[in-house]
């Protein structure tokens, strides 16, 4: 006989065992099915790991500022095996919380690959389990082209498995994860050269961002190569790789070629079509504003959503569904708009709302913005400069802040409390109306004329 549940979620990353969680907290019934491991690609293969190596190369650029501040100090050497090893046992701690945490909160965990049976049921390695409420929650895995020799090529998940470091990497992408692959390894000494497609990287981004980050790589000593399109890889009888680029072009030599050039849904095993669950020719599961697929009592959130594909994201979408289906909050939902958003990059990125190019195209005549770009005093005394810069985009008379673009030392810390202020409509004034901190970078963003 089949178990029943109140909700499934197929999936243990951000999107599934936060619906999960969120469910059994107003008592019902849960189950969380996982093939791999538990916490999804953030804990195990994204955020989490990749914030761990971001904090070691700042480390590194902090010890080669250290002479600016009058402290002589003589590196003697960076471990990478030491480092990858602290980290994985940090990502251990957080999947062993959640193993307890499940068990604590009586939530089963069904290891194995979830499948629909039909829009109530699903199997997991042979045994059949139905639920009211099934939570299609599976993620992405990144995705490869189609060209010889792409067995030579690590993904970001390859990436993370690496025990020795890549002295001479190129990395193929212009999205934010191989910007701060690129960024974290060149942060590490690694000799990195990316390359693009075209002649910039992150295109959704306000171009004051991507410009000044690709001055401040370039000044870091990364080696952007635009315009070059990856026809085939090599792997040499030395074991280093020669790529072959269109226009006869032959980059030689690398340790390690890592592929970044997005992400795709990962549904061949669900078998949505028992379901009756509809999806688009790329496999993202559409949803309405409530998380609601075609097919009644089945819904998705996260990555496989084809949405915002950030963890917060994910897991707000799967704790308000719950909200809305177990404890009495019938128009509880997520707003997409407004989300905010870091890049860790060297320097980090952080974006929220419209750039200044979408508030134009949207709002002519009525876009005002207020800029800035300086040398922060941390900076100033250091060898490597960096350089920060801040954007506000705003609109109308009463200039209301459609979007607020910064990057530099401490963004990724800086944006979350503005955030809150432009979510719940702040105007230019309003900010000018804030007394400043002073002194710190983020002043700036309150007294910009
Ligand atoms: C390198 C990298 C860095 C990132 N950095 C950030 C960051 O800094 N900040 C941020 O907000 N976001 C970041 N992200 C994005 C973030 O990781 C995702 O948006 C988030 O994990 C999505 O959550 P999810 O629940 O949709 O899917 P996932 O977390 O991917 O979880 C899906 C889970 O489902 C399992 N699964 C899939 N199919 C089945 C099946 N049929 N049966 C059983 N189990 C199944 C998978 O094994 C996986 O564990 C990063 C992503 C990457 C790749």
């Amino acid at each position: 006989m089949s178990k029943h549940y109140d909700l499934i979620s197929i999936g243990g990353g951000s999107g599934g065992l936060s619906a999960a969680e969120r469910a059994a907290e107003y008592g019902m019934r849960t189950a969380v099915v996982e093939n791999k491991l538990l916490g999804g690609t953030c804990v195990n293969v994204g955020c989490v790991p990749k914030k761990v190596m971001w904090f070691a190369s700042g480390i590194n650029e902090t010890l080669h500022n250290a002479s600016g501040y009058g402290f002589d100090v003589d590196l003697k050497s960076f471990d990478w095996g030491a480092l990858v090893r602290a980290r994985e046992d940090y990502i251990q701690g957080i999947r062993d919380w959640y193993d307890n945490y499940l068990a604590d909160s009586h939530i089963d965990h069904l290891h194995g690959t979830g499948r629909f049976v039909d829009a109530h049921t699903i199997e997991v390695d042979g045994q059949t389990y139905t639920a009211d409420h099934i939570v299609i929650a599976p993620g992405g895995k990144p995705m490869l082209p189609d060209i010889p020799g792409v067995e030579h090529m690590l993904t970001s998940d390859g990436f993370f498995a690496l025990e020795e470091q890549p002295k001479r990497v190129a990395v193929i992408g212009a999205g934010y994860i191989a910007v701060e692959l690129a960024g974290l390894l060149n942060g590490l000494d690694s000799e990195v050269s990316m390359l693009l497609r075209r002649d910039h990287f992150l295109s959704s981004f306000d171009a004051m961002l991507r410009e000044s980050l690709m001055e401040e790589m370039v000044n870091a000593g990364v080696n952007i190569m635009p315009s070059i399109s990856v026809e085939g890889v090599e792997k040499r009888a030395d074991g280093c790789l020669d790529i072959h680029c269109a226009r006869g072009i032959k980059l030689e030599g690398y340790d390690a070629l890592i592929c970044a050039i997005g992400r795709e849904p990962n549904v061949e095993a669900l078998h949505l079509d028992a379901a009756g669950v509809a999806h688009d020719e790329r496999g993202y599961v559409p949803t309405d504003d409530y998380q609601n697929t075609n097919v009644p009592g089945v819904y998705a959130v996260g990555d496989v959503t084809g949405r915002v594909q950030l963890t917060p994201v994910a897991v707000a979408a799967g704790r308000r569904l719950a909200d809305r289906l177990f404890n009495n909050q019938p128009e509880r939902k997520l707003d997409y708009d407004l989300i905010p958003t870091v890049m860790f990059s060297h320097p980090p990125i952080a974006t929220i709302g419209m750039t200044e190019g979408e508030a134009r195209e949207q709002h002519g005549e009525a876009v005002k913005v207020y800029q800035t770009r300086f040398t922060a005093m941390y900076h100033a005394l250091c060898p490597n400069k960096q350089r920060t810069a801040m954007k506000l985009v705003c609109v109308g008379a009463e200039e209301k802040i459609v979007g607020c673009h910064i990057i530099g030392q401490g963004a990724d810390e800086m944006l979350q409390g503005f955030a809150v202020a432009i979510k719940m409509g702040a105007t230019k004034k309003d900010f000018d109306d804030t007394v400043a901190i002073h002194p710190t970078s983020s002043e700036e963003l309150v007294t910009l004329r």
